[in-house]
């Protein structure tokens, strides 16, 4: 373990310390003034990547889902929801009209790092693998009698051009995924040909964003709900547009005349981002350069690395001298629930901060003061990430035409949100809620609800498969 040098206040390092710390700050500041203009520019991209294709950084997917679920949807569906460092497999009874989710079971599997950067076979070999053992443990209440194969809704959490409800290509991987062959490939062709090589009869019936499953599963529970959004190890939202402000959609206009948009938000960037040199850094040295921006400075799996980044640099120059703590120097070694868990420390000495620093970063002796700082450091880059994420739902309701309350009008604008980001990290969340409140002001706050819409994404899209069932036809 490293020991640190004691005499760091003498020796000048302190006020290194503070200097880094200062300019770090300032560089994160997120004035209301800057989150508007933040906003804003969410919103100029909205209209251009609606506009047509390639018209924005911001894609505005379009997912084929033009109607949401209603509560008619009925019978056993399964659903496969891969996308962050977990994927789950899940089966659902759907009771149809009032009678709601009868039975659901689910079961979650943790993906190999290896499999993330292998071959596009191995990835989805070992998904099918995995949904073929549940569906083996299929038990007699959930076996349905009429003869026909099993359905699935399969959430793929990654940008991917849609080319029906049930098909689409893949775009590029983001996160922690990287493997170059299935870039261009349909992953529902993909995954239909690991489940044969399973010997797993199973038909997918609707591809979805993760984002526009938990908008499913979200209206499902509630009808209010017109917006998805996930803070998990990445980010992104969907909402409910017009079919008619969508000028780069030809197909047919959809009898509800909406169509929900996978926006992608993850890639958005502007120059109203308050960016450092470390998010440059983690940038330039990340699986995916120049892409992502947004996303890599309010999602889970950068706010760590990104603290890490600032923390390294305090090593170096000013709290230990010339030895910087050989762990301190791997990237991602200081995951986001970590860095959580050091921020929400209570205890008066610091404790949890002190033992993470030791059982992690195999740094010891670290003096009180130091340790407060590092819990600034970790509110400063929370901070940062959750007030901006809050300005880009305040640039979505702006879109949508609910930034403001029109007279005479009682609208309720329910926002689904899930993720472990936004479920776990509690400073996180308040400080987002925070922002959305003083942004919006109290009044116009008062339409607005954001429900935590847990695991929502999986159930969502067993019900976008239940409602684009192949079968439908056959069912009277
Ligand atoms: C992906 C999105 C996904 C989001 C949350 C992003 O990295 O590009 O498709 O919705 O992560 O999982
Ligand atoms: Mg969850």
């Amino acid at each position: 373990a490293v020991v640190i040098h004691r005499k760091m206040k003498k020796s000048g390092k302190w006020v290194k310390a503070m200097e880094i710390v200062k300019e770090f700050e300032e560089s994160c500041r997120t004035p209301i003034s800057k989150l508007k203009q933040v906003a804003d520019a969410m919103t100029v991209e909205m209209h251009a990547g609606l506009a047509s294709e390639g018209g924005s950084k911001l894609k505005m997917l379009i997912t084929y889902v033009d109607s949401l679920p209603t509560g008619d949807e009925k019978g056993l569906f399964y659903a496969l929801d891969l996308g962050g460092t977990n994927f789950r497999v899940l089966r659902v009874l759907l009771g149809g009209k009032d009678g709601g989710i009868l039975k659901q079971q689910f079961k979650e599997v943790s993906i190999p790092p290896n499999k993330m950067t292998g071959s596009s076979a191995a990835l989805f070999d070992y998904i099918a693998a995995e949904l073929a053992k549940f569906v083996a443990q299929e038990e007699d209440d959930f076996k349905s009698t009429s003869g026909r194969p099993r359905e699935l809704g399969f959430t793929f959490s990654f940008p991917v051009m849609q080319t029906s409800i049930a098909s689409g290509t893949l775009l590029r991987w983001t996160k922690g995924f990287s493997i170059d062959e299935t870039v261009g490939q349909d992953v529902v062709a993909e995954l239909t040909k690991a489940l044969e090589r399973q010997g797993l009869e199973m038909r997918v019936s609707a591809l979805v964003n993760d984002t526009v499953g938990t908008l499913a599963g979200g209206k499902y529970a509630n009808n209010d709900v017109v917006v998805a959004v996930i803070l998990g190890t990445g980010s992104n939202a969907a909402y409910v547009e017009r079919a008619q402000a969508i000028p780069k959609w030809h197909g047919l206009l959809p009898k509800s005349g909406e169509m929900v948009i996978n926006m992608e938000w993850g890639n958005f960037r502007s120059s109203h981002l308050p960016l450092t040199e470390y998010d440059q850094a983690l940038d330039a040295e990340s699986l995916n350069p120049g892409e992502q921006i947004y996303e890599k400075v309010i999602s889970g799996m950068y706010l760590g690395e990104i603290f890490r980044r600032v923390l390294c640099r305090m090593a170096k120059e000013a709290f230990f001298g010339d030895i910087v703590p050989p762990k301190l120097k791997e990237p991602f070694i200081l995951g986001t629930p970590v860095m959580s868990a050091m921020h929400h420390d209570t205890s008066p000495d610091l404790k949890v901060v002190a033992n993470n620093l030791k059982d992690i970063l195999e740094i010891s002796n670290t003096s009180l003061k130091m340790r407060t700082v590092i819990v600034q450091l970790c509110d400063i880059v929370a901070t940062r990430g959750a007030r901006l994420s809050a300005a880009g739902l305040l640039g979505i309701l702006k879109k949508m035409g609910r930034d403001t309350i029109k007279e005479g009008e009682k609208q309720k604008t329910v926002i689904a949100m899930d993720g472990g980001l936004y479920e776990h990290y509690e400073e996180y969340r308040n400080s987002l809620e925070n922002c959305l409140k003083e942004l919006l002001g109290e009044e116009v706050f008062k339409t607005i609800k954001i429900e935590h819409s847990n695991d929502g994404s999986g159930i969502g899209a067993a019900l976008l498969a239940a409602s684009h069932s192949q079968y439908l036809e056959d069912e009277s």
